[in-house]
């Protein structure tokens, strides 16, 4: 499959991923995507994410705490 913002052929990748859904970031362990080596870009297939989102909809996640870089300050 070729990357739909620039073009670059994907490579397959399983792993961790952050998604955004509805605004809340959710951590992804072990998940089949295709990486885009031009962007960075992921993909992930219609299976995958229909069922994340199912996951995400029935509230079937658990929560831990991570900590997270934040950049502090006033940019631009
Ligand atoms: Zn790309």
């Amino acid at each position: 499959m070729k990357c739909a913002v620039c073009g670059e052929v994907l490579i397959k990748k399983r792993g961790e991923i952050d998604l955004r859904i509805n605004g809340k970031l959710y951590m992804v362990r072990d998940v089949k995507f295709e990486l885009c080596p031009g962007c960075g870009e992921r993909v992930l297939s219609p299976e995958v994410s229909q069922n994340i989102f199912q996951k995400v909809q029935a509230r079937e996640y658990e929560e831990e705490m991570i900590k997270i870089p934040v950049l502090n300050g006033t940019y631009g």
